[in-house]
């Protein structure tokens, strides 16, 4: 049929039988994989020979209570969707709509007449997680969709729907459903945007965001509202955005910090959740992707009892979890420390922890004033945004306190560059500067859904690498994902100690790219040559490393 049409040879069919033999692989996916049509070229002519429906998932909206009738297992099994029920046809979408094997058992189990479509790997893989991932949710919504009717009978308005005891718990359970999927997920934020047709919960996981679910939109308010109530917000009042808090307690014990903000929109108000715990037991230096290669420097570091550290990247590379594993190694019964946060995104005992409000005129400048009166031997600034912050913190440096902070500059050179212009004279900044770290967060190739790949030259060639045989992995894209081939974390790091040459060309005010040149001459480990090895080991991608990494030396 795929020879039929031109869209193969015959001799490339004949291999790829027997290849599909040696791999039990089924005969779409291992032309696909070996790249000998495209996933589009399969799918048009399927549609064209067999006459099956092509359905885009990602703009579909299916019922949820579909998952009762076909069941979380056969899904996945035969990674299968149940896309609507008219009569006794049941829709499924699939990726090969050949695969009678998959529609029997539907039909067996179902006692329906199966009518296979066919749709994309990625869209089946992010449907399966859509759709089943949140049972719960699911559950919550049907309930709320039943007892809706009730309250539109009762013509009682969205605000006093929310207060009532009786409709609000379906909504709660909803509610406290999507934000513990989201704490498991190891989310950051959760997203609820109201569109024209429903509103769409999405997650950020690893820093992109994804979607949990649609909310049938007569369902928006009532779900916007219980998070209003939950933040302590005003409920009625829709019109301009509010900002509030609220702290969940998850089944094993443990509470979560929430800060919740609206904005009001065309179709309603969407509101954004910020999640801010984060298990201290994850931060420790191999968490964070310190490598063996660093650890010694790291601890070289670590080591000075006074002077200036700096942790320096953009914004969500990881710098806030590095901050914290440094002060957690650095809590000790005989040392006061001292951290002024913005905001405080978990206790830490044994550390007075202050966190700065801008708007009550608590700002780092004047914490950090205050706080050198209180007999600090080691000050944690949140972040350094200004000269005045600056100033004081190597001023505090030079007495004989170990400062922490964060800059947010590119690399380690640019960090010296930025506390120039923010005013501080070179001799200050080569006085009190012990230690520069760097970083970017990449993220590491899903363990569930590892296969090897053959890398692409050009892109090995961009980071510096060459095809040398090594065997390199990307994850295919499966539901623990959220088909994206990745989960989780891990810091690429660049450690620079200040050594006394290299003070020395600080304080005669030599700029940025003399003081690369001078680098480059000392040899130290570089961030890319960290990524190279976590590409050689398989941890992350080429591609992912040359993202985060743009430039190379
Ligand atoms: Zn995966």
């Amino acid at each position: 049929m795929l020879v039929d049409s031109g869209a193969i040879t015959e001799e490339q069919l004949q291999a790829a039988l027997a290849g599909q033999k040696a791999t039990g692989k089924r005969l779409g996916t291992y032309l696909i994989d070996e790249g000998v049509i495209t996933e589009k070229q399969f799918v048009e002519t399927l549609r064209m020979q067999l006459g099956v429906e092509f359905i885009d998932l990602n703009k579909a909206s299916i019922d949820p209570t579909l998952t009762e009738i076909v069941p979380k297992d056969t899904a996945r099994t035969y990674r299968l969707i149940p896309v609507k029920l008219e009569g006794n046809n049941l829709y499924i979408a699939m990726e090969d709509p050949m695969n009678f094997r998959a529609v029997e058992a539907v039909r067996q189990m179902t006692g329906r007449r199966v009518i296979p479509m066919i749709a994309y790997y990625d869209a089946i893989t992010r449907a399966l997680s859509v759709l089943y991932e949140n049972e719960g949710a699911a559950r919550a919504i049907e309930q709320m969709k039943e007892e809706q009717t009730t309250v539109t009978v009762d013509d009682l308005s969205d605000e006093m729907a929310a207060n009532d005891d009786e409709t609000a718990a379906p909504t709660v359970k909803l509610v406290n459903s999507l934000i513990e999927r989201a704490i498991a997920e190891k989310a950051s934020d959760i997203h609820f945007e109201p569109y024209e047709k429903e509103m769409k919960v999405r997650i950020r996981v690893d820093g992109r965001l994804n979607t949990m679910m649609d909310v049938p939109r007569e369902l928006q308010n009532s779900v916007i509202s219980r998070l209003k109530v939950m933040a302590g917000m005003n409920i009625t009042e829709r019109r301009i955005p509010q900002d509030g808090r609220a702290v969940v307690k998850r089944q094993d014990g443990t509470q979560v910090d929430l800060r919740l903000n609206t904005l009001p929109t065309i179709f309603g108000e969407k509101v954004v959740i910020r999640i801010l715990m984060r298990e201290m037991n994850t931060l420790n230096r191999h968490a964070i992707g310190i490598t063996e290669r660093d650890n010694e420097r790291f601890d070289r570091i670590l080591k000075n009892s006074a002077g200036i550290l700096l942790i320096v990247g953009p914004t969500g590379s990881g710098k806030t979890s590095t901050l914290y594993t440094m002060i957690h190694e650095l809590i000790d019964e005989t040392v006061n420390i001292i951290s002024l946060e913005d905001p405080v995104e978990f206790q830490i005992a044994g550390v007075t922890q202050v966190a700065i409000n801008e708007k009550t005129g608590l700002t780092f400048a004047s914490a950090l004033r205050s706080c050198l009166r209180q007999d600090p031997d080691i000050i944690c600034v949140g972040e350094i945004r200004d000269g005045e912050t600056a100033e004081i913190a190597m001023r505090a440096a030079m007495t004989g306190h170990l400062v922490l902070s964060t800059i947010h500059t590119e690399d380690a050179i640019s960090a010296i560059d930025r506390l120039r212009d923010m005013g501080a004279e070179p001799y200050l900044i080569a006085g009190s500067l012990r230690g520069v770290i760097s970083q970017r967060l990449v993220r590491k190739v899903c363990p569930n859904c590892k296969m090897p790949v053959k890398p692409d030259p050009f892109t090995l060639s961009l980071i510096g690498m060459q095809d040398d045989g090594t065997v390199y992995y990307k994850g295919k894209g499966c539901e623990r994902c959220f088909g994206s081939g990745f989960r989780g974390r891990t810091g690429v790091f660049e450690i620079l100690a200040i050594n006394a040459e290299l003070r020395d060309a600080i304080s005669e005010g030599k700029n940025g790219s003399e003081l690369r040149r001078y680098l480059a001459k000392t040899g130290f480990t570089s961030m890319i040559e960290n990524g190279r090895d976590l590409v050689r080991q398989g941890e992350t991608t080429p591609e992912e490393l040359l993202k985060v990494i743009p430039t190379i030396e």
